[in-house]
């Protein structure tokens, strides 16, 4: 059997795993191909993060489109998709964000069947919580909104909160009165969403080819011809960069340059403790959130180290800052030694929007700008721009993510409903 039908052919399942145990673990086919390019394709895909291989993989599932080829500088997942805290959420304030969220979350629901890949989807609930009675009154204003958009968020007593939360600090200097929860919200193994449309496009044709960056894009008379690489020239009709802060950087030969901003945003976790946390607990106020892993560590997340920076390594006063918010939440982690932290690139763009769709170059588009909260936008973000592609033409869901908002003015400002990053 060649490795393409073993990658074709292979499921996973608990008589798959049963066999491959009784033989050791030895006998599992390579998830994906690895192919060497060929000269030309319909679309390249330029980032082997979550929103490159989700669009590929549409392209090829939902369209019919084969001829497609993933490029990654490095390995899959390298960059922010296999670097975030997982949370994955939709109860967003703006109408327009809410639908592509909620879609996404929906896509969430049923990947791990889709993908044939265990995910880990945990709909532990996102809880929000309010310091103080003027911010539990935006809350309030806030929680409707979203119930409005048909996403299911719920307003909580302070009571409410502890019951849900035994442990969070009962005596904050910053007084926990109340907040709001999702609670389809949750958790998802960002290797696993990595991996399983990794694998699930490859098996129906797409090539991923790793370790080959994109040096720069071919364009004649405004058209793209294709991309030069590492591995030489590969021609393509379409080209769409999936490059999160590198866009701007192969953008930037053509002349072009998009608003995106890039920071350094990093998390840690602890050593293993019994459960602790139930649900993924997050503070706008004193800019933190956590959350307990399968293995018992908590994860925890904070806001960025708050300059312009292309480095992958986070600096102390944010790791302090995140690690004290953290132990004003709940003063039992006090104790705990931190295991590890890293850090990611996050492109940030100025209503904290994504930018998707077409740019003024025929055969190119972008799907970046996700800033801190683009893993749960994933699976969306893959369809929409796989329709986009295919079509021509960016479906009503993305309408409002284009780059001709900047033109016109007509900003999506997310930032205060994302609250903190994540
Ligand atoms: C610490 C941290 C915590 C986060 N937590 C959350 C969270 O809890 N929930 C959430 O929703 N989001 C979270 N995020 C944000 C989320 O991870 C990102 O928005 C999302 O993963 C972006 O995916 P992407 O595919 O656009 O980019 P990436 O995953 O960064 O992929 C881009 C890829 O492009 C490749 N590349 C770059 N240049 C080239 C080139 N020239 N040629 C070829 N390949 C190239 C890179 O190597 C990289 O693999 C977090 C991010 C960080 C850093």
């Amino acid at each position: 059997m060649t490795v393409a039908n073993a990658v074709t052919r292979s499921r996973y399942s608990f008589w798959s795993l049963l066999r491959r145990s009784y033989l050791g673990g030895k006998a599992w086919p390579r998830a994906w191909r690895g192919p060497e390019p060929k000269p030309a394709y319909d679309v390249v895909v330029v980032g082997g993060g979550g929103h490159g291989l989700s669009t590929a993989y549409y392209l090829a599932k939902q369209h019919g489109i084969k001829r497609v080829a993933v490029l990654e500088r490095g390995w899959l997942g390298g960059g922010n998709s296999g670097r975030n805290t997982q949370a994955v959420r939709s109860n967003y304030f703006d109408p327009r964000s809410a639908r592509f969220y909620e879609r996404s979350l929906q896509l969430y629901e049923s990947l791990g069947h889709e993908l044939n890949i265990n995910i880990m989807l945990s709909q532990r609930g996102v809880l929000t919580l309010a310091h103080s009675d003027h911010e539990l009154d935006s809350m309030r204003r806030w929680c409707n909104a979203i119930r409005l958009n048909g996403v299911d968020s719920e307003l909580l007593s302070r009571e409410q909160l502890h019951a849900e939360e035994p442990l969070l600090n009962r005596a904050a200097r910053f007084p926990i009165v109340g907040g709001f929860v999702q609670r389809r919200g949750g958790i998802v193994r960002h290797d696993a969403v990595v991996w399983g449309y990794a694998r699930a496009a490859s098996a129906l044709g797409v090539d991923i080819v790793e370790q080959c960056e994109v040096t720069s894009l071919d364009v004649v008379g405004g058209q793209i011809r294709g991309v030069h690489t590492g591995k030489g020239w590969i021609g393509a009709s379409h080209v769409m960069l999936a490059v999160a802060g590198h866009t701007n950087t192969v953008l930037a030969p053509l002349g072009l340059q998009l608003p995106i901003v890039c920071s350094t945003l990093q998390a840690m976790v602890t050593e293993p403790v019994k459960p602790l946390i139930r649900s993924l607990v997050n503070s706008p106020t004193v800019h933190v959130y956590l959350s307990q892993s399968d293995h018992g560590e908590i994860v925890i997340g904070g806001g960025t180290d708050g300059y312009d920076s292309h480095v992958q390594r986070g600096g102390l006063p944010a790791f302090q800052a995140n690690a004290a918010a953290a132990v004003e939440l709940f003063p039992a982690l006090r104790q705990l030694k931190i295991m590890r932290t890293w850090a990611g690139v996050v492109d940030i763009t100025p209503d904290t929007t994504p930018i998707m769709g077409r740019l003024p170059i025929g055969g190119l588009s972008v799907n970046a700008g996700w800033g801190t909260g683009g893993f749960k936008a994933i699976p969306a973000g893959g369809e929409t721009m796989a329709q986009t592609i295919a079509t021509g033409r960016e479906p009503q869901l993305i309408a409002g993510f284009t780059l001709e908002r900047f033109a016109g003015g007509h900003l999506i400002d997310e930032s205060a409903a994302a609250g903190v990053a994540h």
